[in-house]
């Protein structure tokens, strides 16, 4: 018998267990940081009510609370204490109530220590390795009163193999692999995702063809660094060659995938936006920053010069490919003059949009240990010049698009205004405009009208869904 199956049909007897204990309890998930967390509690949530759980509306009415934490910088980790010390008071009146806490921070021990120690109102802790150990840690909680916690240091197929309940029917994340090899000075996720595994070609071509005879239209290809899908693999598979695959799969409009290491950007890859028709015409290549003294301290293996050469070619492949990247200010012995390179990049790139962060101390990262850390009002004060300029250059390309007719992915109704709907453009501008709302999941073209610095407004134009 293949020991994966042995080990999912235990998982499975689990499940039993634990719905007929907490058949129509409810739970709530609440999912800090990035893409892949997001798709991890897509899987917690699946797996939960596969365990006769229901979704809870709000906190108050949940009977288990799961957060799913972030660990990127500090502040994200102190909103999750400031929540987790909250949670104390409203235990005191609804003493069932289950707390349980995973994701990155929870991989770290250090984090882990400190909930241990301060919150005894935690009670169940699992990692970014093991949700498919939330039935057992369920009814060990149940059957001992106590602490449930486990944590794996290595990332395991099970959780592979968890399906999930995917945010919106027509567009879906997959993971394509776990972990970072990189270790970039200022990082914490090689220490709370592992080394890198990339899944095989197989497992994912064939998640990607079921997603799509379910109506997927749009796939986003999830790691911490993509680009190098397959170097752990035997059969050597790689991420182009992924690409082409999932581009023959019918049914298919849009390909996106994240993030990208400049390092690893090949000219196949490249190529692929001319090649491939779905593999959308975006690109999200993280900086960090425009000085090359900054960029060897944060030991990103890339010049300023290469990723300008990557920028370039392109430019050439003339696609209008979109792009957008992660800057961050404030480093450990950044300078003036360093900062100001950073600008002139960012001017040189022209950028669709820029996530800007401030500098923040990871302990067990090699920056932490750094001198010179930069005083927090130099920080702030270079964050905001990053943001003038940031927020210039965007609105100019975003009003560079008014009257131009865009294909819509409509994603939904619009979170500021509900008389409107919102939706993505193929290259990742986010657009609002009115109409039916059976548009939703629709492919349409929109009218862009006018703009914001971060979304488009523009008007539907009729006869254009497909
Ligand atoms: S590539 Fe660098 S920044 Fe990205 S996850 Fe890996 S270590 Fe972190």
């Amino acid at each position: 018998m293949d020991p994966r199956q042995d080990k999912k049909t235990d998982v499975k007897k689990l499940i039993d267990k634990v719905r007929a204990l907490h058949e129509g309890d409810r739970y709530l998930i609440e999912t800090h940081g990035c893409q892949m967390n997001e798709h991890d509690s897509e899987k917690i949530s699946f797996l939960l009510e596969s365990m006769g759980f229901l979704p809870a509306p709000s906190e108050e009415e949940a009977d288990l609370i799961v957060i799913n934490t972030c660990s990127v910088r500090h502040s994200a980790e102190d909103k999750v204490y400031g929540h987790v010390g909250r949670l104390k008071h409203v235990k005191k009146t609804k003493p069932d109530l289950k707390l349980a806490l995973c994701g990155c921070m929870m991989q770290r021990k250090a984090s882990r220590d400190y909930v241990l120690d301060k919150f005894p109102q935690v009670d169940i802790i699992f990692g970014t390795n093991n949700i498919y150990r939330l039935p057992q840690l369920i009814l060990s909680s149940d059957e001992n009163d106590s602490l449930a916690m486990d944590i794996e240091d290595n990332y395991s197929d099970l959780d592979n193999q968890l399906q999930a309940n995917r945010s919106h029917p027509f567009k879906s994340y997959v993971n394509i692999m776990y972990g970072c090899n990189n270790f970039c000075t200022y990082c914490i996720v090689p220490y709370t995702r592992g080394r890198e595994v990339s899944r095989s070609m197989e497992d994912i071509v064939s998640e990607v063809k079921d997603l799509a005879l379910e109506g997927t239209k749009e796939i986003t290809l999830l790691g911490q660094n993509v680009n190098s899908y397959g170097k752990d693999l035997d059969d050597k598979s790689s991420f182009p060659e992924l690409l082409r695959q999932i581009n023959a799969i019918s049914g298919l409009e849009r390909i996106y995938f994240m993030t990208s290491h400049p390092k690893d950007i090949s000219d196949e890859l490249i190529a692929c936006y001319k090649d491939l028709d779905k593999l959308a015409p975006y690109l999200h290549l993280p900086v960090q920053s425009g000085s090359n003294r900054i960029l060897k301290k944060m030991n990103r293996h890339y010049s300023r010069e290469d990723y300008f050469e990557i920028i370039e070619k392109i430019r050439q492949l003339d696609l209008k490919i979109a792009l957008s990247t992660d800057i961050i200010v404030g480093f450990p012995g950044e300078t003036e003059e360093d900062f100001k390179e950073t600008l002139d990049l960012i001017e040189k790139v022209g950028y669709d949009n820029v996530f800007t962060f401030l500098y923040s101390i990871r302990e067990g990262t090699q920056a932490a240990g750094m001198e010179d850390q930069v005083p927090q009002e130099v920080k702030k004060d270079r964050f905001q010049r990053l943001l003038d300029l940031v927020y210039r250059e965007q609105r100019k390309k975003y009003e560079s698009l008014v009257g131009s007719h865009l294909e819509v992915l409509v994603e939904g109704v619009s979170k500021n205004n509900p008389e409107k709907l919102t939706g993505r453009t193929r290259d990742f501008k986010l657009i609002h405009f009115e109409g039916p709302k059976d548009l939703i999941g629709q492919s349409i073209r929109v009218v862009v009208k006018d703009t914001s610095t971060f979304a488009l407004e523009g008007e539907y134009i009729e006869a254009s869904r497909s």
